[in-house]
């Protein structure tokens, strides 16, 4: 695997909040603010965003689901996961997003997912609001005690429904007979994500999002060599409204 670009397709659009989202900080054991669960901030303006990590791992796993793939345990303790990873270079998960698991051939990934900070526009709205904490709200979630069935009020720190973010994936070409279907996966992922949710209590009604594909560019080798032949389109659609544009993406 020489890991040559071919081919950079980048999807750019906007990420916004129906309800409101909780992916959790840095735990330092001890409560913030009286807030038992804080959500993660950059560290320089303290802005809440969506890390890469999240929506990529949230891809991943309902891509894994979809297909119903053999799960490996990777770690032990509190940090097991079950994730799939093979090395078979066409395999419709391991070549989108990686492998590492044979160590004499680990398949990288052919994603990158960005992290999604606020739009300026989301940013102003949030500053505005009233609350003790820096653009975020409290939620109270009571959760029973297994033990005396005693209920225990939790406050959860949560990024307010309506919320925008800007959001950015970069599919690289490597190998042209998966192109057509690595970004149909990609805009059939960011749907499932929609009818799941991201961050923490999707279940209890949090984190679930909608995704508008604004622009794709297409940057060539042809491009970064001569400067020619930017594919640049505006769109303004949802996940699955782009599977009808694939053909012009891909032509
Ligand atoms: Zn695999």
């Amino acid at each position: 695997m020489t890991g040559k670009i071919i081919e950079k397709i980048i999807i750019k659009g906007k990420i916004e909040l129906k309800s409101g989202l909780h992916i959790g900080g840095a735990d330092f054991g001890i409560s913030i603010g009286g807030i038992d669960s804080p959500v993660i901030r950059n560290p320089l303006t303290n802005e809440p965003y969506i890390p890469g990590s999240s929506l990529k791992g949230k891809m991943r796993s309902l891509l894994e689901k979809v297909l119903d793939v053999d799960f490996e345990t990777f770690g032990s303790g509190k940090n097991k996961v079950k994730r799939h990873e093979c090395n078979d270079e066409n395999c419709k998960v391991c070549r989108l997003f990686g492998s590492s698991i044979d160590k004499n051939k680990s398949i990288p990934s052919k994603i990158i997912v960005r992290d999604s900070y606020l739009t300026k526009e989301s940013k102003e709205l949030l500053e505005k609001l009233d609350t003790d904490l820096p653009y975020t709200e409290w939620k109270t979630e009571n959760s029973l005690d297994r033990i005396t069935a005693a209920a225990s009020p939790r406050q959860i720190e949560r990024v307010p429904a309506g919320t925008k973010f800007e959001f950015e994936i970069v599919y690289n070409v490597e190998n042209e007979n998966h192109k057509k279907e690595d970004i149909e996966n990609i805009f059939k992922l960011l749907e499932l994500v929609e009818e799941d949710y991201l961050g923490k209590g999707g279940s209890r009604g949090n984190g679930k999002v909608e995704f508008t594909i604004e622009k794709i560019a297409k940057k060539d080798r042809e491009y970064f060599i001569n400067g020619n032949n930017l594919f640049e389109k505006e769109y303004g659609l949802s996940p699955k409204e782009m599977l009808n544009k694939l053909q012009e993406i891909l032509e």
